[in-house]
């Protein structure tokens, strides 16, 4: 029997087509679909932020792949030692070549904690499973349980059609994304039991995407490389005094200054393998100057300024053209009739992840050139390399995303935002974000109010999921 839910996604939609070129349907069975909602509602239905945990998800995963024929030998439950709250879920299909390290397994990561959301703000309860229109309303429904349910209804379809791989598919849930440090599951993972999650190729669905722009399939993107993400604060002293007594030197009135020069600033315009891969399928899809542009950014050779200027001015562009620094914060003064003795401008940084923090540091300084100006970083900063975006790999994720909605450019991208795959990356495993719920470019709402998922997007993740997880250890 089909769920109400289920039927009212899958045909509610005139955007997305429940059918391929061919015919075929795009979602899953009605009983594997059926099951992938039910899990979807009952974890989106736990708030599982930072404070709270993981647990009570990681309980709900594990309930459902019990019930879907795992045993206890597939899984795995790692709650964190000094975090018992936070809880990581591992489940496992054995592969053919099982061991065997030419044919290390394939990992699926996804994050089970959201981050939290005011009822007030919201027009449906966030920590309720709400089916309106066609939608899925419900804090993290698009950041990302939708993905959790996929990946789980995946491994449970797989294991009941005795699906035996080359190598081992793992499904890895993992606890505090959003917040992380300490507690990021992944992380935690990777230091305390690293032979859990021995993989030779991570898919983290975190990061990547379908992007519709204006009703249209613009680009599926895979996610290969991150930013850098530090933050510094920028203060200058002064010894203050009385305001009826003002005087040239001013702590607000410098800080001022040196923030000019920064907002005048262009760090260099740089490409890397990536960004011309990107550039270079893009363009496909462009037109005129913007064509040309692309296209001269996706050369291997110096990078073209004026082009990279052009573009830039797109904000999207420019965050992966180069570094970019930006103040976000001002703090200063104490009272309105005494001269400030500090002020105090925070400034949040992307960094192109082959340059380092300390030279975005030095470069900041350079540019503000103000010896008064005092740094400090805000931030802990981890770095990782670029994933190569293998053309195999990149072939094979086309063929499965094209079997779904043929013609649809496939592109590697960089991100400027952060996930759990830096660290993955960092422990020398190569990670690519490739997700499978189409985003509306223009109506983005993962962390925001009212987050959604189309419910005809979600069953077709699911079905994306399982057709990756085939493709990708078969
Ligand atoms: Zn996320």
């Amino acid at each position: 029997m089909r769920n109400p839910l289920y039927l009212l996604g899958a045909a509610s939609c005139a955007l997305l087509l429940a059918t391929g070129a061919q015919g075929e349907v795009l979602t899953p069975p009605p009983a594997n679909a059926r099951l992938a909602h039910d899990l979807f509602r009952d974890i989106v239905e736990v708030r599982s932020v930072h404070d709270i945990g993981t647990a009570q998800v990681a309980k709900i995963i594990v309930k459902y792949l019990k019930a879907g024929g795992f045993s206890d030998r597939d899984i795995v439950v790692v709650p964190e030692a000094a975090h018992p709250n936070q809880v990581n879920v591992i489940v496992r299909i054995k592969g053919r070549h099982h061991g065997d390290p030419a044919y290390k397994p394939v990992m699926w990561m996804g994050h089970m904690d959201v981050v939290d959301a005011k009822a007030d703000d919201w027009s449906v309860p966030p920590f309720k499973f709400t089916g309106k229109n066609g939608w899925f309303y419900g804090r993290g429904t698009s950041d990302m349980k939708d993905e959790d349910a996929a990946m789980a209804a995946s491994m449970i379809r797989l294991h009941q059609e005795h699906y035996v791989p080359e190598r081992d598919i793992i499904a890895a849930f993992t606890a505090d994304e959003e917040v992380g440090q300490d507690q990021d599951g992944p992380e935690y993972l990777l230091t305390h039991d690293p032979k859990l999650i021995d993989a030779g190729l991570i898919i983290n669905p975190d990061g990547g995407s379908g992007e519709i722009l204006d009703g249209k399939r613009i680009a599926f993107g895979i996610e290969t490389v991150q930013k850098i993400y530090v933050t510094y604060d920028a203060t200058v002293t002064n010894r203050g005094g009385h305001s009826s007594e003002p005087r040239p030197d001013n702590a607000i009135y410098e800080l001022a200054g040196d923030l000019t020069k920064l907002s005048r600033y262009s760090f260099p315009f740089k490409t890397n393998t990536t960004t011309r891969l990107y550039f270079a399928r893009m363009a496909q899809e462009a037109s005129g100057q913007r064509r040309t542009d692309m296209l001269a950014l996706s050369r291997e050779t110096e990078v073209d300024i004026a082009a990279a200027q052009r573009l830039a001015k797109d904000p999207a562009f420019n965050a992966i053209l180069h570094t970019t620094c930006v103040a976000t914060m001002l703090k200063a003064g104490v009272q309105e009739n005494a001269l400030p003795s500090r002020a105090t401008a925070t400034i949040q940084c992307r960094v192109m992840p082959d340059e380092t923090p300390a030279e975005t540091e030095a470069a900041l300084k350079t540019v503000m050139a103000d010896p008064k100006l005092h740094f400090t970083s805000l931030t802990d900063v981890t770095t990782a390399p670029e994933s190569p975006p293998r053309p195999a790999l990149l072939e094979k994720v086309a063929s499965v995303v094209h079997s779904m909605w043929p013609g649809v450019p496939v592109v590697p991208e960089m991100a400027a935002g952060a996930s759990d795959s830096i660290f993955t990356r960092k422990a020398g495993i190569p990670s690519y974000g490739i997700g499978g719920g189409w985003n509306d470019l223009h109506d983005l709402r993962m962390h925001g109010r009212n987050e959604r998922m189309r419910a005809s997007t979600f069953y077709q993740t699911v079905e994306l999921t399982y057709r990756l997880m085939k493709s990708l250890a078969g």
